[in-house]
């Protein structure tokens, strides 16, 4: 019987979902249920397939020598990605000049956001959990990730007659997660559908400014990400890991429109490893401790996001910045993005970061509130993508065969 790819699904929900919640916004609430479901039901798996991916790669990986070959590698890739964005973001804000001029009358509050900047130790504080469950049930990731790369790594210092049983069982898990997630996964294009069109019948009222005074400023946020995904990564894909740009992108479809439409790499995450495990051909081992890290740490869409906000609202407030400001800036992005949660709005939260790092006015914030959700869901996606090219470079770095290999 004929029937269509899950990603075809998910870009005509997709496509129907847009006028659906812009000339009938009065019935989104017929269809918002499907959209909280199908989100609740990825949360649902989020935590514990996070606890056990994290587990069973780090034990698969072996011993402590092979574990920080590919950490480090796996940081490299992150760091090098993340700052190239940032400076693809740096060189395009400069150019085109968004903020000069632009007026200052905010229109929206930002209290309602219950923005509070964070500084950057905290970030760093609270990766180490105080209390392993507390950070279970607030789903935590950076703590959780933590804490199971350590018991990952500490089961495979114990005696044979122990240590067997516990891997199995992380194992057992792991797979048992991933079958529930292909389940859920089925239900993508319903729930795209609710989530997409709820959001653009609540952003109908931000067109003005769309079109408006934050055009050029959604023009230098989405031209950077473009160059990023299209430009940078794909180079990256061909000259680091030798890997078919074209046809990586095709095997990703499904998590990047999902990326899309949720505006999460977290809840993203399910479809991720599913689809760079089942259609790239990435082993697991390599999949299971790369993907589920990039997901909460790398995030080159937010770094070059936050890099471009910044300095947008800085042209906006009239202030220079100076070469060691822009410097700072660049590197309170790169924190920013990695201290971001891969949730909605979390890079819009840690813009507070850098303005307070380089003294800008946290009410700044206000002027790009009004177009965030959109620039979200793009650079979620970009996330998303890094995250999956990432996974098929290092990959290869390790000698791996992959179904997206350039022949
Ligand atoms: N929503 C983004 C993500 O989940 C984070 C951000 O707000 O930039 O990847």
């Amino acid at each position: 019987m004929f029937k269509l790819k899950i990603h075809w699904q998910i870009l005509i929900a997709l496509i129907l979902s847009v006028p659906f919640g812009f000339f009938f916004p009065q019935y989104v609430d017929y269809v918002s249920w499907l959209g909280d479901l199908f989100l609740r039901a990825l949360k649902m798996i989020i935590v514990p397939l996070i606890l056990t991916s994290i587990v069973s790669g780090v034990t698969n990986i072996g011993d402590a020598q092979n574990l920080g070959k590919l950490g480090l590698k796996t940081i490299l890739y992150y760091l090098s990605t993340s700052l190239a964005a940032i400076l693809v973001g740096l060189t395009l804000v400069n150019l085109l000049q968004p903020g000069v001029g632009a007026d200052l009358n905010f229109n929206k509050n930002v209290e309602e956001f219950g923005l509070v900047s964070d500084t950057l130790g905290n970030v760093l504080l609270r990766m180490i959990p105080a209390n392993i469950f507390e950070a279970l049930v607030s789903a935590d990731m950076l703590a959780i990730i933590f804490f199971s790369i350590l018991l990952g790594f500490f089961i495979t210092k114990i005696a044979d007659e122990y240590k067997t049983p516990l891997i199995n069982l992380f194992n057992s898990g792991f797979e048992v997660m991933m079958k529930l997630t292909s389940f859920i996964i089925k239900f993508t294009p319903l729930g795209i559908f609710g989530i997409v069109a709820v959001v653009v019948a609540e952003n109908r009222d931000s067109l003005p400014e769309i079109a408006g005074r934050l055009s050029v400023y959604m023009a230098a946020v989405l031209l950077g990400l473009i160059f990023h995904a299209f430009i940078t990564l794909p180079l990256f894909l061909r000259i680091v890991g030798k890997v078919n740009p074209l046809a990586h992108f095709k095997a990703m479809t499904a998590p990047l429109l999902t990326a899309f439409s949720t505006s999460s790499s977290s809840a993203t995450l399910p479809l991720t490893l599913e689809a760079v495990e089942h259609y790239s051909g990435v082993s697991n081992k390599i999949t299971s401790f790369v993907l589920p890290l990039g997901a909460t740490v790398n995030m080159d869409g937010t770094a070059l996001y936050e890099c471009v906000a910044a300095m947008f609202i800085a042209q906006a407030y009239g202030i220079e910045l100076s070469f060691i400001q822009q410097a700072v800036v660049v590197f309170t992005a790169l924190l920013a993005s990695i201290g971001a949660a891969g949730i909605p709005m979390a890079g819009l939260v840690m813009i507070t970061v850098i303005l307070s790092a380089v003294g800008l006015p946290l009410e700044g914030v206000g002027l790009i509130l009004a177009v965030d959700r959109i620039l979200d869901m793009c650079r979620t996606t970009v996330n998303v993508w890094s995250d999956s090219c990432g996974a098929a470079i290092i990959a290869k770095t390790e000698g791996e065969q992959l179904l997206v290999d350039i022949k």
